[in-house]
């Protein structure tokens, strides 16, 4: 199985980066979302990022003007047909994800590779959606995308061997570093870090501090490099809470309750950096 052409459904803050870095890695990448407007922003952010990466040296003029000759964009699902590996980055909604694997599976040819990036579905749940459920196979991007090296490559249990083997080579042929991990509700590295978000938006709803305090006092007391609240705003509220949500009712566990403040700015439309506030406020969305 060699991945040569690769399918990213889903044009937001990680379709986009991961379309980018395959086309960087020298991939042909068709990236499809629903709506033109949505694909079109999220063209406009790769077009940014490598022209940011070029004016810093980090790549040639050439490698951008290659990389970005490699991404075509579509609001189709048809064009996916010919792809060898199709990332879905779509809402983190479990009968979304089902439905588009079945759409996937209706439209891409039987040997292709069918990967969700979600953050904390059941890749096992997702892939029993799938007429070739060995095909399916979770591939974890980090936030974001073009900086974070970890991809987990989860393995469901009906996921094949040389899927994942495929899957590794990819992510190592685009510069990042795979760990191939058993599937279980958050994978590892959201079973930890999310709870500790969630644990610090509850510091902040009894008011124990301000945000920017809790984040100091993580930043130099834990030697993270971010606070937890300006991580929460980076990676979306919603998305936090939607893997709390997950994580909740996946284990039945109340250890694993989403903080009352958390819902309430979600249902607040306070998102973070996308919508211009979460915890602190972002003059540029
Ligand atoms: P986002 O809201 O920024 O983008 C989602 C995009 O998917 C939107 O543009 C939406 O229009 C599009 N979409 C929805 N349904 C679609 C469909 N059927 N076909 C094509 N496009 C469709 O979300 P995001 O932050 O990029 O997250 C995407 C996925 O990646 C989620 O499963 C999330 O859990 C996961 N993830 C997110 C992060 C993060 O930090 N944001 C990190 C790792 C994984």
């Amino acid at each position: 199985m060699e991945i040569k052409s690769v399918g990213v459904v889903g044009a937001g803050t990680m379709g986009n980066g991961i379309a980018q870095i395959f086309a960087l890695g020298g991939f042909d990448v068709i990236m499809r979302d629903i709506k033109q407007q949505f694909v079109d922003r999220g063209m406009k952010t790769v077009q940014k990022n490598l022209e940011r990466m070029a004016t810093r040296g980090k790549i040639s003029p050439e490698d951008k003007d290659a990389a970005l000759g490699r991404i075509t964009t579509t609001t189709k699902i048809d064009p996916l047909a010919d792809r060898d590996l199709v990332v879905e980055a779509i809402i983190e909604d479990v009968d979304a994800k089902r439905e588009l694997i079945q759409v996937l599976d209706a439209v891409c040819h039987d040997d292709a590779i069918l990967a969700t990036n979600t953050s904390s579905i059941s890749i096992t749940k997702i892939a029993a959606a799938s007429k070739h459920p060995q095909r399916v196979c979770g591939m974890h991007f980090f936030n974001p995308v073009p900086v974070m090296q970890l991809v987990e490559i989860i393995r469901a249990l009906q996921t094949a061997d040389e899927v994942c083997t495929a899957i590794e080579d990819a992510t190592r042929a685009i510069g990042k570093t795979p760990h191939q991990i058993k599937d279980s509700y958050g994978f590892v590295v959201n079973r930890v870090l999310v709870p500790m978000i969630n644990e610090a938006i509850n510091c902040l709803y009894e008011g124990l501090t301000a945000p920017e305090e809790i984040d100091a006092v993580m930043r130099l007391g834990a030697n993270h490099p971010m606070g937890p609240l300006s991580l929460a705003d980076l990676i979306g509220l919603d998305i936090v809470l939607d893997i709390m949500e997950t994580l909740y009712q996946g284990f039945d566990d109340p250890k694993y309750r989403p903080s009352p403040l958390l819902k309430q700015m979600v249902d607040a439309g306070y998102l973070g950096r996308k919508t211009g506030r979460g915890f602190f406020k972002y003059s540029n969305g």
